[in-house]
């Protein structure tokens, strides 16, 4: 088995291969390492081999391994799952992201629950691309709504959008579904010329980062390539 190191190096490479074709540079694409049920040992590894951003999904096990990698200041995290708004006064006190944002109350929340000492939150707006089938994320004609809301909540900093297209779409189906999600950041950024900051393209995971960064891609969300399958 390879080591997080080596697998790290892979994904790096693909990246880079990705941006290249798309002729971008590999800087303009972050790579989040979506680490849900893994160990803190594990991220600390591939803390040690370079990785900065940690993206969770479930917010008790998140706040255990916040706590114990609370020695690396330098680690961004990123909340990237469905959220009850129950949970928004945690999230929002411990992590610098949180990329599932679909309704308004979710959204006074966390910025209600911002501790001030703490720059504001960077969020970006869950999209529903595919209808009815998959539950979480707003409807694509819903986002400038919701985008208006969080432009004026002093704790918050919308950053951009983020997807989950249908994993059983076919590769130009996934193109279209990305592309989809990069018209309506360009939309967005139109609406509000004075968010310089409105600049994040959340899209593109493990089986897929390829086809997002063609399309636009800022930031992929890579789990199983970097840390293996997570089982069950
Ligand atoms: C689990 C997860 C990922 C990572 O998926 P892989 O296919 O393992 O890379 C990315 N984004 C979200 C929202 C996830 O829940």
């Amino acid at each position: 088995m390879s080591s997080i190191a080596d697998k790290l190096q892979l994904v790096r490479q693909r990246i880079e291969n990705a941006s290249q074709s798309a002729a971008r540079s590999a800087e303009s694409v972050m790579l989040l390492a979506v680490s849900k049920t893994k160990p803190a040992a594990l991220l600390r590894e591939a803390a040690a081999a370079g990785v900065t951003r940690f993206g969770e999904n479930y917010l008790q096990e998140a706040l255990d391994k916040i706590a114990a990698l609370e020695d690396l200041p330098q680690l961004e995290w990123h909340f990237i799952g469905p959220i009850q708004s129950n949970k928004t006064r945690d999230i929002s006190a411990h992590f610098d992201w949180v990329h599932s944002v679909d309704r308004a109350k979710v959204a006074r929340r966390l910025s209600e629950q911002r501790p001030e000492h703490l720059s504001p939150l960077n969020i970006c707006i869950q999209v529903n691309l595919d209808g009815e089938e998959s539950k979480s994320g707003i409807a694509p004609e819903a986002v400038a709504e919701l985008a208006d809301t969080i432009v004026a909540l002093p704790g918050l900093r919308l950053r951009g959008l983020m997807a989950i297209p249908d994993p059983d779409n076919s590769p130009e189906q996934q193109h279209l579904a990305f592309r989809r999600l990069a018209q309506l950041l360009a939309q967005l950024q139109q609406q509000h010329p004075l968010q310089p900051q409105l600049d994040t393209l959340s899209m593109g995971m493990s089986g897929d980062l390829e086809i997002a960064i063609a399309e636009g891609a800022t930031l992929v969300r890579v789990g199983s390539a970097l840390f293996g399958p997570r089982g069950k």
